[in-house]
């Protein structure tokens, strides 16, 4: 058998920098470059670790880069809630000792099978008696005792949320009663989850959720597992800013303790509230027409949340060399670079007036749903991380960005 190449001790290892101006410097990219701040994620990780009463699992999708998950695995976080094989597999390979959740409600059957005989995946959301019985059918070769079956509900849309997951998914309350007695009588384990929708700016949500839960709970008379409050957490985006984390634990301790879920395991599946802040975004300005910027990342890479979600970012001027930048700041329109005429960000960037072709931008509070999403539209694709160590743009012009 031939010698298994050896990989250069830096493989998966992104090159570190100390800020974006030495990232330009280095590389003078024309490519958008993600900055990833591996100690930002670890204080996320070890605010929810800390403050979170129960487990936390990470929302893989949210920002599946290796050097992502590296850091919050670091940083303690050994939970991963996963909706595919190939997110299964990337964790499971990555890191032997931590555990998957397959929250996804709607799964392929052999998919099923092999999270459950291969990776040893025990969690698995449902929200309809279909899907249930195809669970059950997929994993009847195991030892029942071993499955716990999610009951994933719907919860009523929250104010201030800017996606309503369960128009998608969920139950309603006598449909999961009806799937976790199922569940019992099939000798499974079972659960409860809800997911208040992304960027939840209201803490009563939870609350709201776990009356529901409450509800549910007492009317099926079945014992619970576990309880998972999902993700939704919000993070702080310009003219956006989230209400303390403190207060949606606060708002879960109480909910738990009224709906007489005290002493259960109670889990959550953050995405953005851990990563949205641990990545910005360089990108170049490729050519100026008076007030339009033509840059090499827009709404088919990794900025399409500003489109979906409305978000707006902190943006700063990056030219490591060259002249001073003006004082006055004008505002421009931010064109993409692919040739779609939708291709324009809804933001328009303040940046100094005399900005021109080659200068750079960093845009900040990119971590969440910027390189999971991006395609290969027009044959731009963002794919290059490194790690910065300052501090993100965001913390640095507190009360004025975020
Ligand atoms: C997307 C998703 C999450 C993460 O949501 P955030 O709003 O990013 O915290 C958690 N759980 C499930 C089931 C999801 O689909």
């Amino acid at each position: 058998m031939p010698a298994q190449p050896t990989a250069p001790a830096s493989a998966g290892r992104a090159a570190h920098y100390a800020d974006a101006e030495a990232v330009a410097r280095a590389l003078r990219p024309s490519y958008p470059v993600y900055l990833l701040r591996p100690r930002r994620l670890a204080e996320n990780a070890r605010a929810f670790l800390e403050g979170f009463p129960g487990t936390v699992l990470y929302a893989v999708k949210c920002n599946p880069a290796p050097a992502v998950l590296r850091a919050l695995y670091r940083a303690g976080i050994r939970h991963f809630d996963t909706a595919s094989l190939p997110e299964i597999a990337q964790i499971a390979e990555t890191y032997p000792d931590a555990q998957t959740y397959f929250m996804h409600p709607v799964k392929g059957r052999a998919v099923i099978r092999t999270a459950y005989e291969v990776y040893g995946v025990q969690h698995f959301v449902v929200d309809h008696p279909s899907e249930l019985e195809k669970v059950l059918e997929e994993t009847a070769q195991g030892r029942r005792e071993d499955l716990v079956v999610v009951v994933r509900l719907a919860t009523p849309p929250a104010a201030g949320t800017l996606y309503h997951l369960a128009a998608k998914f969920g139950c309603a309350e006598s449909e999961a009663v009806a799937l976790l007695r199922r569940a019992r009588e099939a000798g499974c384990r079972a659960g409860l989850a809800f997911h208040v929708g992304s960027q939840c700016r209201t803490p009563g949500a939870y609350g709201t959720a776990l009356e529901i839960c409450g509800r549910v709970a007492a009317e099926a008379g079945v014992e619970l597992a576990c309880l998972d409050v999902g993700g939704g957490f919000p993070a702080d985006y310009v003219e956006m800013v989230a209400p303390e984390l403190s207060l949606y634990f606060e708002e879960i301790r109480r909910g738990l303790e009224h709906n007489g879920f005290s002493g259960l395991e109670v889990l959550c599946e953050p995405g953005r509230a851990l990563v949205a802040s641990g990545c910005s975004l360089l990108i170049q300005v490729q050519l100026r027409k008076d007030a339009r910027l033509y840059v090499n990342d827009g709404i088919y890479g990794s900025l399409s949340e500003m489109v979906d979600a409305g978000i707006r970012l902190p943006v700063r001027l990056v030219r490591p060399d060259g002249p001073a930048p003006a004082d006055e700041l004008h505002e421009f329109v931010v064109n993409g670079p692919t040739c779609d005429s939708l291709d324009v960000l809804p933001q328009r960037f303040a940046l100094p007036a005399d900005v021109r072709e080659g200068d750079w931008i960093e845009v900040d509070q990119v971590g969440a749903y910027s390189n999971a999403l991006a395609t290969h539209f027009n044959g731009f694709y963002p794919e290059t991380f490194v790690t910065v160590g300052d501090a993100p743009l965001a913390a640095r012009m507190e009360g004025h960005a975020a």
